[in-house]
């Protein structure tokens, strides 16, 4: 029998980076979990967790978008935290049609089932910075202009209208964290952040070819994932759901990630050259990073940054992990892994 503070959750999207993590965050609170997940799910961030056959969590199969309606229909969860996503920004152009079905229809299609099977769960949603105009240049809070500038954000906006829309028409209890990007140890092989790492770590152990990166100038406001998901559940223990930015309010750049990565191990570097012709070198005069403009991004000259104030006044947060503490971690670990 279920204990009284016994808590069912489900996720969509545990296999990813948050997903992964919030399950792990979850399990320490006894929850029961679970986990709707298709055919062929990564099971890699389970197993770094060591949780991918943990007694608490069930795996239910997802062949279609009908069976969410059936699968909160028989758990009636108290919390459903909606994580899967098509979640790369870059790769959301070549493939919209398939971005809108996974980020918005699937975002409809749960708020629906919620509405008609389970009135009282109470709904998370991953929504992303990249629902803002890209041209603001003052910090971006909760009310700041929604404009996005690529499928990945056309389709989290619809889908974070969308939220809002069943909290005020159908007073669905919905809470959305605004995310502004956030790495970790269980990043996946195609963000700059993991390359970095996995790169540098190959450098410093093996040498061989340089880290080729494309504009090193680029800066985003990046926080640590595990400091973000831990507030999750927070967020849906306010007597009201509500909109939270998640940021860290500071900037950094890709070349600045690279010198902490290297820095982490002890490994000196230093910089020539300008623009397209920097190079990094070694004390021994080996390149070790270059430019290669085929990464170059249209949207590498935004600089967004995220007004964490209401989340850091309501959840009482002073500080998150360093930023150096953070991609030291990740370099340990791909340093443990190589
Ligand atoms: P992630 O690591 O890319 O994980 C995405 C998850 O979605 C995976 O579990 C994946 O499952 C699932 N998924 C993808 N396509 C699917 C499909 N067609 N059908 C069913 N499941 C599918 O993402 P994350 O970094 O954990 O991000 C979590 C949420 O936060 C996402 O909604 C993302 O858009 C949002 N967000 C993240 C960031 C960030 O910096 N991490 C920033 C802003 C917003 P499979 O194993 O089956 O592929």
């Amino acid at each position: 029998m279920v204990s009284m503070q016994t808590q069912k959750a489900i996720i969509t999207g545990i296999s990813g980076q948050d997903g992964s993590l919030l399950a792990q965050h979850l399990l320490q609170r006894n929850y029961q979990i679970i986990a709707p997940v298709r055919e062929n799910y990564n099971t890699i961030n389970l197993q770094a967790l060591n949780i991918e056959s943990h007694k608490n969590i069930h795996f239910v199969a997802l062949q279609t978008l009908a069976d969410i309606n059936s699968i909160i229909l028989e758990y009636q969860p108290d919390e459903f935290y909606h994580l899967a996503a098509f979640s790369h920004v870059g790769q959301s152009h070549d493939n919209p049609q398939k971005v809108f079905e996974v980020n918005s229809n699937w975002t409809l299609k749960i708020l629906q089932a919620i509405k008609n099977s389970s009135p009282e769960t109470r709904l998370f949603f991953a929504s992303s910075c990249e629902i803002f105009d890209s041209n603001l240049s003052e910090d971006v809070d909760e009310n700041s202009p929604k404009k996005p500038s690529n499928p990945y954000g056309i389709s989290k906006l619809a889908a974070h209208n969308l939220v809002e829309y069943f909290r005020d028409r159908y007073d669905i209890y919905s809470s959305i964290a605004i995310l502004f990007n956030h790495e970790s140890e269980l990043r996946s092989d195609e963000f700059v952040s993991k390359k970095i790492c996995q790169e540098v770590v190959r450098i410093v152990k093996h040498g061989g070819k340089p880290l080729m990166l494309g504009n090193i100038n680029a800066k985003k406001d990046w926080g640590y994932a595990p400091d973000y998901v831990k507030l999750f559940p927070e967020l849906l223990k306010l007597p009201k759901g509500d909109d939270f930015v998640f940021a860290s309010g500071k900037l950094h750049s890709v070349k600045d990630m690279v010198e902490v990565a290297f820095a982490s191990l002890n490994y000196k570097i230093s910089w020539k050259g300008r623009d397209e012709n920097t190079i990094a070198i070694n004390s021994s005069g080996e390149t070790v990073v270059a430019i290669d403009t085929r990464f170059y991004r249209p949207m590498d000259n935004r600089y967004l940054i995220g007004n964490k104030e209401k989340l850091a006044k309501t959840f009482n947060i002073n500080l998150f992990t360093p930023y150096e503490k953070w991609v030291k971690n990740m370099v340990l670990f791909e340093y443990q892994k190589l």
